[in-house]
């Protein structure tokens, strides 16, 4: 059986009866018969689809969101603009995808050559709780598109949201089996992966479940696309502008209550500015509302678990016991903890060295740009790093020295479906989004006419 229950009031709102062995075959059967089906049909016709699933979340993002903030705790503001994210993608592949899969001309000595992109057919999405639609949406927009279909395995914890994402699909006309929610645990998914029907598996999650993920699925030679962890840095340079970074900075690291892998984890600021930055930093996440998740007015909810809760704790704590300065924060309280800030940090304490996937952050001083970019690429992630800086030549010069998926100058890191979205190091491989992502499940064919 699997629960939902509600992190803000400790409610149990929806179970689950999970699938057995039967019912799981049943439902990969479907699929792939819905795949010999679905691979046929035009960009015309799935295109219409994916415009009324947009249109679908539009018309009841409301009732949506509500479920996403129930089930995880996200304030309904931000639950609200998930679904209206989530609109966006399906529109944007709606759109773009039958160009981005056109064949591409090779010149040869052939008559003609050219690289052909066919789906691969069935794909498992293993997808985590923090962004319950997004994330979804963001595998299954482009698959659906390309001519794949998809099977989710979503967290344990967001089972009715899973529920709700088969039903957009349901509604927006697509076939039976095209999108099929299955509820299972994760001791089930070696067994999913290596099922002769399904092609291809992509999971976006911890780095622990990304590798046994990867490890399954390359035993059964099948492809995986990893979206892991991050602990990208907020790098702040002498001459940034310090009003502008520390709105962008307080949003990058405190929207969706810091569960998100993309969120700026670690504040680097150069030395000359610290003293400013901090206190105006320290000023605005102070000023931050939490409270009831369904309240419009509420910025920071709570975790979406009881044990991440304790696991940010435990983090700051250590981090302190090390030798960092608690500046704000640092209670927690059930599932809520309070927006913390360190400051002294030094790359040996969890909050500088581990991923920290809950409201707080902590401060470390550079003096040079070798020093930044140094201090910056010390972690095992790499998804990604903003740079603050007016000098936007400085800036131009300095990304390639970064060993991350994504540099973004005077702008948090964030997802956006023209761009691609992913990382390198231990924070996986493959991308997600853009012309690169939905042909990530593709068979590229070599096509060589004499
Ligand atoms: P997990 O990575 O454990 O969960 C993500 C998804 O993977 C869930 O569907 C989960 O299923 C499934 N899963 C977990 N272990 C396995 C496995 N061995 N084989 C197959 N599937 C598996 O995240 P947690 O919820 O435990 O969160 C722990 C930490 O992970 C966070 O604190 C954060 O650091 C990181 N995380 C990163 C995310 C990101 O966006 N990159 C998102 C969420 C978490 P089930 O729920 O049934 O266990």
């Amino acid at each position: 059986m699997k629960e939902s229950i509600n992190p803000y009031s400790g409610e149990k709102l929806f179970s689950f009866k999970e699938l057995d062995q039967r019912g799981l075959e049943a439902k990969i059967g479907l699929a792939d018969a819905c795949f010999s089906k679905w691979k046929h049909t035009s960009f015309a016709e799935r295109s219409v689809m994916m415009r009324k699933a947009a249109e679908e979340l539009k018309t009841n993002k409301r009732s949506y969101a509500e479920v996403i903030t129930l089930e995880m705790g996200k304030p309904i503001s931000q639950a609200i603009a998930e679904v209206e994210k989530c609109a966006w993608v399906c529109g944007y592949y709606a759109q773009n995808a039958e160009g981005q899969l056109a064949d591409e001309l090779v010149e040869t000595e052939a008559q003609k050559s050219y690289v052909a992109y066919e789906p691969l057919g069935v794909v498992l999405a293993v997808m985590p709780w923090n962004y319950p639609f997004w994330q979804v949406f963001r595998f299954a927009a482009p698959n659906l598109m390309a001519g794949n279909v998809g099977i989710l395995k979503h967290a344990s914890n967001v089972m009715k949201s899973a529920e709700l994402i088969e039903q957009v699909f349901t509604r927006a006309g697509f076939p039976k089996g095209c999108f099929q929610n299955l509820v299972i645990g994760s001791e089930k998914v070696e067994s999913v992966i290596g099922h002769p029907s399904v092609k291809a598996v992509t999971l976006t999650g911890s780095t622990p479940a990304g590798a046994s993920v990867a490890s399954i699925a390359g035993k059964n030679i099948k492809k995986s696309v990893l979206e892991l962890g991050g602990s990208n840095a907020l790098v702040v340079f002498d001459d940034a502008d310090i009003d502008k970074s520390v709105t962008t900075c307080v949003q990058a690291r405190f929207q969706n209550t810091g569960q998100s892998c993309i969120a700026g984890k670690r504040l680097l600021v150069h030395e000359d500015v610290a003293d400013e930055f901090l206190q105006k930093f320290t000023d605005r996440v102070g000023k931050l509302k939490s409270g009831d998740p369904m309240d419009e007015a509420t910025f920071i909810g709570v975790l979406a678990r009881e044990d991440l809760a304790k696991g940010i704790e435990e983090q700051v704590d250590k981090s302190v016991e090390m030798g960092a300065k608690l500046l704000l924060g640092g209670r927690r309280k059930g599932t809520y903890y309070e927006p913390t800030l360190l400051g002294d940090v030094t790359p040996e304490m969890p909050i500088f060295k581990e991923e920290t996937f809950g409201p707080a952050i902590g401060l470390t001083t550079f003096k040079t740009d070798e020093e930044a970019v140094a201090l910056s690429n010390t972690s095992s992630f790499g998804l990604g790093v903003s740079l603050f800086t007016k000098n936007i030549e400085r800036a131009k010069k300095l990304v390639p020295r970064f060993e991350e998926g994504a540099v973004f100058v005077n702008e948090l890191v964030k997802s956006d479906p023209r761009l691609p979205f992913g990382g390198v190091k231990i924070s996986g491989y493959g991308r997600e989004l853009s012309a690169h992502g939905i042909r990530e499940f593709m068979n590229r064919k070599t096509v060589f006419i004499d």
